[in-house]
């Protein structure tokens, strides 16, 4: 019997080894701008075209090659990083297994032009599928570029695999991000095609954390820095009432790596716990400096979770320096890292009890209390309600034209906010609704269609601010009045935006809207729905829009706001998805200009919106699934009087 055991070509094994490394453009670029960064560069251009599927281009002035060493850094194990074992755990430099240009070689084509400053001449080789096809002496610049061209072409399975250019060029500008939040010092670019996505001069951090994710960030940014025996940490965590729902940029790095860290998360969030809304976010920018002997050596370069060696020691700390900054900012006094009684915490043993620092930190402190006494429209949105109340109030008024609307003080109360109040269940037939007075007693007979409630009473009843009452056939019906109204707008701006008849009110002072550059691409996919509904857009490049026209609806709502929330759906749905995208648009003008419970209505401003809800095709329920009427059966009610 033969032997069966056959060694694989180096090519194919040089490919399957590839896959461990190179996944998908956006892990060329890592590899690139991280060696770069090793050679001492203080500039890198990063260029990517097709995102980065036809090819990568990384140019750094850093300290170049020799001849020789230009042609071994595609070897296999090829490193100038680690000389013996010992090594691999002191490593602080970024790739180290000399493994990341051999794997792109085994599935691209490249051409590198190196130069060392000391060198006349520099060096220039193309190399394919593993092969050397040619080296010649060059004039070039000092420095390093390598220009990676067709990755996969020889592994059409993998590059079949590749996703969407839209995809693959945000994963290219999210690992750009990472890279570029580590090194402020060092000048970024990243174009696609012919765009320049950022252009980053040296800088410092804070400069750096705005540079990449806009100027809005300074006034929110809350500084961090405690140094402890087990780890120093430093960077930025944002303001309470910079909260919201999705979009926080959350970062942690770890001796200069960006780290996944979902245990350190919840301390972060923990620290903020009672200061914003659950379920809401805020940004953070965390760096972690700790003996590198005391995490799990990430051996794999595309590991990004790491494990610590005393993590709920750490992970007190985290939290603790978090309130730190938080108390400082609200001028709390808390625990001081910097004065002689700072907590130094010893190496931790695990068999003790942890024990959390002790602060002065105010739990009862509510900022939503200060912050809605000062009117900012950033108050107002980190509770939920994400809109200021319309100055204008076109809409209701329209709802009920030719009817005097007694427009309630309460408004404009943001206390008044949407969706706070939980289902029908809690409604007692209890005959608390005598103390509300009756309205004149008209009775009328209305139809509705093909609707079941064909038969009600002209007589309407307003229940603590929140449900209209009336008499059908069956029972009695409770209407919620704000859902009942969402219903109402939400369908008469789906018919507008479906017909492209929004109408743009011109605005006197553009307001601007500041896309991050990672999604300039996912937002002009949806500036067709937008321009549909009136809003008018004016490029004026580096992901700047200006704000010339907003819907007529929209008038005095915060369309910042709105922009931002609908661009994040789109992110999340995807931007194909025109239909959703288009319900996200009428959804949230719907909810920004629907009335708020507590506003008081007559009866014919609630015969008006019963009317107009019957009219819907679908009263039942609000378009995002919330209950907007119950009827409780007559019964029952009978029953209540056995
Ligand atoms: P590693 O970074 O783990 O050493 P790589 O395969 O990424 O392995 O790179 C191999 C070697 O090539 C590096 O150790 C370094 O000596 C050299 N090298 C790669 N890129 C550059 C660059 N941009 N400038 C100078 N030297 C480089
Ligand atoms: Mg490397």
């Amino acid at each position: 019997m033969s032997d069966i055991i056959q060694l694989l070509p180096d090519s194919v094994a040089n490919q399957i080894a590839a896959g461990e490394v190179i996944q998908r453009p956006a892990s060329v670029v890592k590899e690139l701008v991280e060696n770069a960064l090793d050679a001492g560069a203080s500039t890198i251009h990063v260029l990517v075209t097709d995102a980065g599927k036809t090819s990568i281009q990384v140019i750094d002035d850093g300290k170049g090659m020799s001849e020789t060493d230009a042609r071994l850094s595609f070897e296999r194990h090829a490193t100038s990083k680690i000389r013996k074992a010992d090594d691999l755990f002191a490593l602080t430099t970024m790739g180290f297994r000399g493994e990341a240009l051999a794997s792109i070689a085994a599935v691209a084509q490249i051409e590198l032009k190196t130069r060392r400053p000391e060198d006349e001449l520099g060096t220039q080789i193309y190399i394919s599928d593993s092969k050397v096809d040619s080296q010649t002496p060059v004039a070039a610049s000092p420095g390093t570029s390598f220009l990676v061209s067709n990755l996969f072409f020889n592994v059409p399975a993998r590059r079949k695999f590749l996703k969407a250019n839209s995809t693959e060029l945000s994963n290219i500008i999210t690992e750009f991000e990472r890279i570029a939040l580590v090194h402020p010092d060092v000048s970024f670019t990243l174009h696609s095609n012919d765009t320049e996505l950022y252009n980053l001069p040296a800088t410092i951090l804070r400069q750096r954390i705005l540079g990449l994710f806009g100027k809005k960030l300074n006034q929110q940014l809350l500084n961090v820095d405690v140094n402890t025996s087990l780890v120093q940490i430093h960077g930025y965590i944002a303001k309470p009432e910079t909260a919201r729902k999705k979009g926080a940029h959350q970062y942690f790095f770890v001796n200069g790596r960006f780290m996944k860290h979902p245990y350190f998360h919840r301390a972060v969030m923990d620290a903020y716990e009672k200061l914003i809304p659950t379920g809401e976010q805020i940004s953070y920018f965390l760096y972690f400096d700790i003996d590198p002997s005391t995490i799990d050596v990430n051996i794999h370069p595309m590991k990004t979770e790491i494990k610590f060696e005393n993590e709920q020691a750490i992970w007190q700390i985290v939290a603790a320096a978090v309130k730190e900054s938080l108390g400082k900012f609200n001028a709390i006094p808390t625990i001081d890292f910097d004065t002689e009684d700072r907590p130094d915490i010893p190496m931790f043993s695990t068999d003790l009890p942890v024990t959390p620092p002790q602060t002065n930190y105010d739990t009862g402190f509510d900022p939503f209390k200060s912050a809605a006494g000062s009117g900012t429209s950033a108050s107002s949105s980190s509770m939920g309600g994400s809109y200021s109340r319309p100055k204008a109030t076109d809409e209701w008024e329209s709802l009920y034209s030719g009817v005097e609307v007694a427009m309630g003080s309460k408004l404009n109360n943001p206390t008044f906010v949407d969706d706070e109040f939980e289902g029908f269940d809690s409604f007692e037939t209890d005959g608390s609704i005598i103390g509300i007075e009756p309205q004149q007693e008209t009775m009328v007979a209305t139809f509705y269609g093909e609707n079941q409630f064909q038969e009600k009473s002209g007589l309407h009843l307003q229940f603590k601010g929140r449900f209209i009452l009336t008499s059908v056939k069956s029972g009695l019906m409770l209407i919620d009045q704000r859902r009942a109204h969402l219903r109402v707008l939400f369908d008469k701006y789906m018919a507008q935006i479906t017909q492209r008849e929004g109408i743009a009110q011109g605005v006197l002072f553009p307001d601007i809207f500041q896309v991050p550059a990672a999604k300039v691409p996912i937002f002009e996919s949806i500036m067709g729905e937008l321009n549909a509904v009136g809003f008018e857009l004016t490029n004026l490049g580096g992901g700047s829009y200006a704000i010339n026209g907003v819907p007529s609806e929209l008038e005095g709502i915060n369309s910042i706001d709105l922009l931002n929330q609908m661009l994040h759906s789109a992110i999340e749905k995807g931007s194909q998805i025109k239909e959703e995208i288009q319900e996200q648009i009428a959804l949230s003008i719907a909810k920004a200009s629907a009335i708020n419970y507590g506003q008081t209505l007559t009866n014919e401003e609630m015969i008006n919106l019963v009317d107009n809800l019957f009219a819907c095709a679908a009263p039942n329920y609000t378009p995002d699934g919330k209950v907007v009427l119950a009827t409780i059966k007559e019964e029952e009610i009978e029953k209540l009087f056995k």
